[in-house]
């Protein structure tokens, strides 16, 4: 399927920019502009909130039921469309095609489940202390307007988590998806219009980032502020959203540790952890980075996984057998140069990758460093890219306070066969998930979500909508 470019999405209509500023966006694996996204300004900002307002009011109305029906036709309609998106999605984000497909097919899954999940937004009734002909209600309403700003990583997945549960309990969004990666998410928003959805419930813009997010957080329309980013834009909009008492979720960066015991099943380790590390070339939230292997496996385990590493195929993501594609855009590039640099000037060894592959494109290949030392960046800042940084430990109390060292708290993995072990990585380790013996996989029943720098407001499970909600007081006495 050919490259489409995206235009702006409000009040129910595909719009080019007022003043017909566009942006380029290029294709990771080839460094060339296959396509255009609409630049919005504060004209079209004015619309998109005008519209939300309308389409709140609108939409707030609706059942569950009838919310359900309208959330369930999308994601009908995603799953159709499943290969066409998948190609607009490999194409400006790089990761391989199945990639693509499974992650617009795990969206669509994200929605069937919000859709449901809405039928079960309960109140309460509270006996009165002395009358039983007072009526004390606890009611649960949508919050109102969302912004939901969302990042180029999983250009799908991160805005659908935030759209289905705001359409589930009754709010309007205005998406401010990736410039970088426009064409699919406006593709899933094309879902949600054609399933019938009434016009200003969802919009969708693109644009300067700092610009829409200051315009959209001031705005008195907007009563919440959804953000997956990274910790420092976090921690920013988080203060601009305080200084207008405005809702807040907020899903930043990690520095996932995976930590492998002396009774592990190092096999098992590697191939779970070494996978995830290389999906989506690193450039995943949760994925696993600080590698903590206990000092009687560790030779076994860093041999094992920078095999695995070598055996990764790496091209463009629409090349049948790829496993994993470019970075999406050239600041990763350069990151992954000053990482590795860094590291090995600090002493780390080299074991595998280390290197950009070709002159076209942003490809990394799959690095594996060994003996990291803790003041290195690789052990410090997130790296988001396919570099793993192993170190060494004795004790499983060094190896859980290294994990919590960091002031992330997002995902975490463990491996061991003692029961003893997993009570205490599961009690003492500091992040929103943990997996132990298992590689991630996030559903939409489980909350997701960190803790400490990595935010707050989990986007899933039943907890996902409460972020979405007022929760008031009503009395009624029967007179
Ligand atoms: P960045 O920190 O500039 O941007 C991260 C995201 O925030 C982008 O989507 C960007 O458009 C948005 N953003 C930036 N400034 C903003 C603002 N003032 N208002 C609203 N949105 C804003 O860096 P980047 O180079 O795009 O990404 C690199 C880092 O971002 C990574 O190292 C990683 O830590 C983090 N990241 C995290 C996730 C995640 O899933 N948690 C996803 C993508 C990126």
């Amino acid at each position: 399927m050919a490259y489409l470019d995206t235009r702006l999405f409000i009040n129910g209509e595909w719009t080019d920019a007022t003043d017909g500023r566009t942006l380029a966006v290029q294709n990771p694996a080839t460094g060339e502009e296959i396509g255009r996204v609409a630049h919005a300004g504060r004209a079209d900002l004015d619309r998109a909130l005008d519209a939300a307002q309308r389409g709140f009011e609108v939409w707030r109305d609706y059942t569950p039921a009838a919310r359900s029906r309208i959330m369930r036709a999308a994601a009908a309609l995603l799953r159709e469309r499943s290969g066409d998106i998948a190609l607009l999605l490999t194409q400006e984000q790089g990761k391989p095609l199945p990639e693509a497909k499974g992650e617009i097919n795990a969206a669509a899954d994200i929605i069937d489940w919000f859709a449901e999940e809405g039928f079960r937004v309960y109140g309460r009734l509270v006996p009165h202390r002395s009358s039983l002909s007072i009526r004390q209600m606890v009611v649960k309403d949508p919050v109102g307007p969302v912004a939901a700003f969302t990042p180029w990583n999983f250009p799908v997945n991160q805005v659908v988590r935030k759209i289905s549960a705001g359409l589930a309990t009754g709010c309007s969004l205005i998406v401010k998806a990736p410039e970088e990666t426009p064409a699919s998410p406006a593709a899933l928003i094309k879902a949600f219009q054609d399933a019938g959805l009434p016009e200003g419930v969802l919009g969708l813009v693109f644009g300067d980032p700092a610009e829409i997010s200051e315009y959209l957080i001031a705005s008195p329309i907007i009563r919440k502020i959804t953000f997956t980013g990274s910790t420092p834009v976090g921690k920013l909009l988080a203060g601009m959203a305080g200084k207008y008492m405005k809702r807040v979720s907020m899903e930043l960066g990690g520095h996932a540790p995976v930590i492998v015991c002396e009774d592990a099943d190092v096999e098992l380790a590697v191939r779970s952890a070494g996978n995830a590390k290389f999906r989506n070339a690193g450039q995943v939230c949760i994925s696993p980075t600080r590698f903590l292997v206990h000092n009687s496996v560790k030779d076994r385990f860093a041999e094992a996984l920078s095999t695995l590493a070598q055996g990764v195929k790496v091209g463009d993501g629409l090349a049948e057998g790829t496993q994993m594609g470019p970075l999406a855009n050239a600041r990763r590039v350069a990151a992954m140069a000053e990482f590795q640099e860094d590291a090995v000037a600090r002493g780390a060894r080299l074991l595998t990758g280390g290197g950009r592959i070709g002159e076209a494109g942003n490809f990394w290949s799959p690095t594996v460093l060994a003996d990291v030392p803790l003041d290195a960046r690789l052990f410090n800042d997130e790296p988001f890219g396919p570099v793993a940084g192993i170190r060494g430990f004795d004790k499983l109390e060094e190896a859980i306070a290294e994990a919590n060292r960091l002031s992330f708290g997002l995902a975490g993995y463990a491996f061991t066969s003692s029961l003893a072990n997993a009570d205490l990585l599961s009690r003492r380790v500091e992040v929103g998930m943990l997996w132990i013996n298992t590689p991630a996989a996030a559903s939409a029943e489980l909350p997701f979500g960190g803790i400490k720098d990595s935010g707050y407001g989990t986007e899933g499970g039943p907890e996902a909508l409460e972020n979405y909600l007022n929760i008031r007081s009503v009395v009624v006495a029967n007179v």
